[in-house]
């Protein structure tokens, strides 16, 4: 039961109490996890298209819970971001992938590793700091740290200055910033010169039906022109089938990611691919 905010009371539906007992659970299990480094990650491949090389990885972050099973990204993650624990996973998955960096570059592996960030992340007045702190203690150089953003952090971030200075700061320092799922969100265009970005990421939405879209290729065409008009590096990401990949290498695509290349992997397995 609530209150509408006027005084009335409001009783909740059955779908209402599910979706608070379900998400009240996963708070609960999600911050045991978290103190016990509970959660793992998972590393999907990019392939260079001009060289035919893998040069960097996503890390995604992946939870099985003892209790409550396997809570997918989808679910994890707007929870996580409602009730603030998105600062503990992204803290989490940069140390991990920090670490990961630097075991594979002292092995002689040059890959860059790419972290999602959510804006909230960033209204962190210390995101900097802590950030830098993170590299140093892991010994990680700046250069193979790649943030990823969405369309609507970046939206955010345009009415917050001291979101876009933290950005700066760190580009200067090094670290690429990816603009994600470019194409599927709203202004995409103004982010271009408000933003430090290096690198658009093309949704995986316009890549499903690039083999038989005449207009689905246009459009790509179009965005990956665009990108590199302004200087960015453009990747493909959801690329599923070897026609796929052809089109987007025909059309000057600079990375792709996807099945085809490979599923989200371990370490160890990235490693195997590598040779
Ligand atoms: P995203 O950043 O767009 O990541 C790509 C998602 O597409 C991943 O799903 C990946 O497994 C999936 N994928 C990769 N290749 C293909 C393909 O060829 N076909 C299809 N259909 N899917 C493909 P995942 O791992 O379930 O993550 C979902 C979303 O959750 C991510 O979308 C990202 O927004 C968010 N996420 C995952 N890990 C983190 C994290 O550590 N922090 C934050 N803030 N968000 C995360
Ligand atoms: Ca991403
Ligand atoms: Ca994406
Ligand atoms: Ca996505």
């Amino acid at each position: 039961v609530r209150s509408d905010g006027g005084g009335n009371i409001i009783s909740l539906t059955k779908a209402d109490h599910k979706a608070l007992s379900t998400k009240a659970i996963i708070e609960k299990r999600l911050l045991i996890a978290l103190d016990k480094k509970n959660l793992k990650v998972l590393y999907q491949p990019q392939l260079n298209l001009e060289t035919g090389k893998i040069t960097g990885v996503e890390a995604l972050v992946r939870w099985e819970d003892e209790e409550i099973g396997i809570v997918t990204p989808d679910v994890l993650i707007p929870i996580a971001e409602e009730t603030g624990l998105i600062n503990d996973i992204g803290a989490f998955m940069l140390e991990q992938a920090c670490l990961q960096a630097v075991a594979w570059h002292k092995k002689g592996l040059d890959l860059k590793v790419s972290i999602n960030s959510s804006v909230r992340e960033f209204r962190d007045k210390n995101m900097v700091q802590h950030i830098r702190k993170v590299l140093e203690k892991t010994n990680c150089p700046a250069k193979l740290l790649q943030i990823e953003i969405t369309e609507k952090f970046a939206l955010e971030a345009e009415a917050e200055t001291s979101i876009i200075q933290q950005m700066k700061q760190l580009e200067t320092d090094g670290i690429v910033f990816v603009l994600d799922d470019f194409g599927t969100g709203y202004a995409s265009f103004r982010f271009m010169q408000l933003l430090p970005l290096a690198e658009i990421k093309i949704d995986q939405t316009f890549i499903s039906t690039l083999q038989y879209q005449k207009k689905a290729q246009k459009l790509i065409q179009g965005m990956i022109q665009f990108g590199k008009s302004i200087n960015m590096r453009v990747l493909a990401e959801g690329v599923e089938t070897a026609e796929q990949l052809e089109l987007l290498t025909s059309f000057g695509c600079d990375a792709a990611q996807g099945y085809h290349i490979s599923h989200p992997i371990t370490p160890k397995e990235v490693e195997k691919l590598l040779k």
